[in-house]
C-alpha cells in the first residue's frame, strides 16, 4: 500500500534536514504506530506526504500502490486515496459541512473520472454513516469544525473517513491531548473502518491509544529514521521504560 523508501527531506527556508533516511513499508489492511520522541520528525513525515509547503525531498521516495505521491499535488493524493488527519483539524467558516464532504467527494471521483455523487444519493449516504458515527444531524449543517468541541472534531475527521473512503489513513495525534473520550473516538471509528483494502498509520506519543487500536507493527522513530519495529509489544516497553534504552540500544 504505501513504501517509503530512503526518504530525506530538508527544511525550504533553511539547511535543516528533517528526514535523515526514513524507510517504512506498510501492507493493506495494516496498521502501523510510530512513535517516537518530541523532534523526531514524526510530523514532518505526515506533512511531507501530504504535500504540505515548506519541504524539499532530496531523496528517496514514497509510493502510494506503486504511484509516487510525491508528484502529486494534494488534491491528486487524496484521489490517489491519501488522507490525513491532524492533532488540529482546520476550521472553515461560511461552508457547511455537509457541502464540505460533498465538494470533497466529487472532487475526488471527478479526479478519478468517476460520476458525482447526486445530492439525493449523498444525503443518503451522509446520513448513513452519521448514523453509524452518530452524529446528529445539526453538527452536519454546521460551518467546518467551526466552534467543535475536540470530540466533535474527532467525530468529523472520522466521518470524512467513511464518506471518502480513502485507502490510506495518516492519523497524527502526537502530543494531543486526546482525554480519553476523544481517544475511544479515534480508536473507535479506526477500528470501524479496519478493512482489508485500507491501512493506517497512526502516530502518537501515547501508548494508551494503542491500547484500543491494536497495531499490526510498531515503529520507532528518532533523529529523522525509523530505528526500530515490532509488535504491539514495542509500544508497552515505551509505555514502561521510555525511549531511552531502545535508543541507547539501537545507537
Ligand atoms: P515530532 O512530530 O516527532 O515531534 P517534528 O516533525 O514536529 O517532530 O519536528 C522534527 C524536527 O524538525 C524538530 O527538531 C523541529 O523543531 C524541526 N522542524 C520541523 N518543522 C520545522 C520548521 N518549519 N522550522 C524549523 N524547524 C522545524
Ligand atoms: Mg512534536
Ligand atoms: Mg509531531
Amino acid at each position: 500500500m504505501l513504501d517509503i523508501k530512503g526518504l530525506k527531506v530538508k527544511l525550504e527556508e533553511e539547511d535543516k534536514q528533517i528526514l535523515k533516511g526514513v524507510d517504512l513499508a506498510v501492507g493493506a489492511g495494516e496498521v502501523h504506530a510510530i512513535m517516537g520522541p518530541n523532534g523526531s520528525g514524526k510530523s514532518t513525515l505526515s506533512y511531507v506526504l501530504s504535500g504540505r509547503d515548506g519541504y524539499e525531498v532530496t531523496e528517496g521516495s514514497a509510493l502510494l500502490e506503486g504511484a509516487d505521491i510525491l508528484d502529486m499535488d494534494p488534491e491528486e493524493r487524496a484521489a490517489a486515496g491519501l488522507f490525513l488527519a491532524f492533532q488540529y483539524p482546520v476550521e472553515i467558516p461560511g461552508v457547511g459541512n455537509m457541502t464540505f464532504l460533498r465538494t470533497a467527494l466529487n472532487s475526488q471521483r471527478k479526479a478519478r473520472g468517476e460520476d458525482e455523487v447526486s445530492s439525493a444519493d449523498f444525503l443518503k449516504l451522509i446520513r448513513a454513516k452519521a448514523k453509524d458515527l452518530k452524529i446528529d444531524a445539526e453538527m452536519l449543517k454546521r460551518p467546518v469544525n467551526v466552534g467543535f468541541s475536540g470530540g466533535e472534531k474527532k467525530r468529523n475527521e472520522i466521518l470524512q473517513m467513511a464518506i471518502l473512503e480513502p485507502k490510506l489513513c495518516i492519523l497524527d495525534e502526537t502530543d494531543s491531548g486526546l482525554d480519553v473520550d476523544a481517544m475511544k473516538l479515534v480508536s473507535d471509528g479506526v477500528n470501524a473502518l479496519r478493512s482489508e483494502g485500507r491501512s493506517f498509520v497512526v502516530i502518537t506519543h501515547y501508548q494508551r491509544l494503542l491500547n484500543h487500536i491494536t497495531p499490526d507493527v510498531v515503529h520507532i522513530m528518532s533523529d529523522g529514521r525509523i530505528v526500530k519495529s515490532g509488535g504491539p509489544e514495542l509500544a508497552l516497553e515505551v509505555e514502561e521504560n521510555g525511549y531511552a534504552d531502545i535508543l541507547a540500544e539501537v545507537a
